[in-house]
């Protein structure tokens, strides 16, 4: 209620101080923008927000879990869930884009809920070990799709559930990330490993490409990955080779969830919605449990 006033409150003042110069909508130009600066849109991209509401004076963004409001005039100030933080600084307007200080990214940040409460699914009563397990995408990102229209979220989210199961059935606590259709912005996803002592992040997604031909599982880590985030993907990788599905081998991306976990992290791409059949196959739950029981095994083996 509080938050809600408050944030009315912001724009009832907003409103009055900026009547009469409020311009219609237009489309974002492109343009370059200094080292310092980023525009709003690239503001709310990076900190998993959504414009909600803009006006000449002022944008709201939000996420499940976060209200923020942002005054766009010079000495404008900034609030995260009806709570004022600060002046938003240097702020550049360039026909409808506004470019502010980048840093305003981290200081907003700092004050935001985490989108994801965490979900413990099970507590098993000898827990051999806590994995986190996290669905790619969800709600607003739906992630890629196959030529059929089959969004990578809801595959991904399927096996992930699946292998939560099996790991549960096997006594290791499960966190997932996600268990609906919903938006989870990546710190919130790695800021759930991170805490507590998690013993494995593993992240599920399904690829694309734009030669169709490809196709075959991946499994990522981080360049500077540890260790045990290579055995884990070693792992994984020879239980799901088993499977007979083709495999594309370990290679190494900074995916932004495996660089944020301070926990040995890996990504397993689980096969190319771009390739015809290998879409199918993913969308049929058959296929789905043979990858989530690898899944499970390759993570099984590495905890224990
Ligand atoms: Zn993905």
């Amino acid at each position: 209620m509080t938050l809600r006033t408050n944030i009315l409150t912001a724009l009832a003042l907003a409103a009055l101080g900026l009547a009469g110069c409020q311009e219609p909508q237009k489309q974002t130009p492109k343009m370059v923008v200094a080292d310092h600066a980023t525009t709003l849109e690239d503001l709310a991209l990076r900190l998993g927000l959504r414009i909600e509401e803009r006006d000449a004076g002022f944008v709201v963004l939000k996420n499940a879990a976060n209200t923020v409001l942002i005054f766009t005039h010079p000495d404008g100030r900034f609030f995260v869930n009806g709570q004022p933080i600060g002046p938003v600084g240097e702020i550049k307007k360039e026909g409808n884009t506004f470019h502010v200080p980048a840093s305003l990214v981290e200081q907003i940040r700092e004050h935001l809920r985490s989108a994801a409460p965490p979900v413990v699914r099970r507590k098993p009563t000898k827990s051999k070990a806590l994995v986190v397990l996290d669905a790619g995408h969800g709600g607003q990102d739906p992630g890629t799709s196959s030529a059929t229209g089959t969004q990578e979220k809801h595959i991904n989210l399927a096996v992930a559930l699946k292998v939560a199961d099996l790991l549960e059935q096997a006594g290791v606590a499960v966190i997932m990330t996600r268990q609906h259709d919903r938006f989870i912005d990546l710190e919130a996803r790695a800021d759930l490993a991170n805490r507590r002592k998690t013993d494995l992040f593993v992240s599920i997604h399904a690829d694309w490409a734009p030669n169709r031909s490809v196709q075959g599982f991946t499994i990522y880590v981080a360049r500077a990955a540890s260790a045990d985030a290579r055995r884990a993907a070693q792992a994984i990788s020879q239980t799901m080779a088993a499977t007979g599905c083709d495999t594309r081998g370990i290679r190494e991306a900074d995916f932004k969830v495996l660089v944020l976990t301070n926990c040995p992290a890996v990504l397993v791409e689980l096969g190319y919605l771009s390739h015809v059949q290998e879409a199918a196959r993913l969308r049929d739950p058959a296929w789905q449990n043979r990858l989530a029981q690898a899944i499970a095994a390759g993570i099984l083996a590495y905890v224990r």
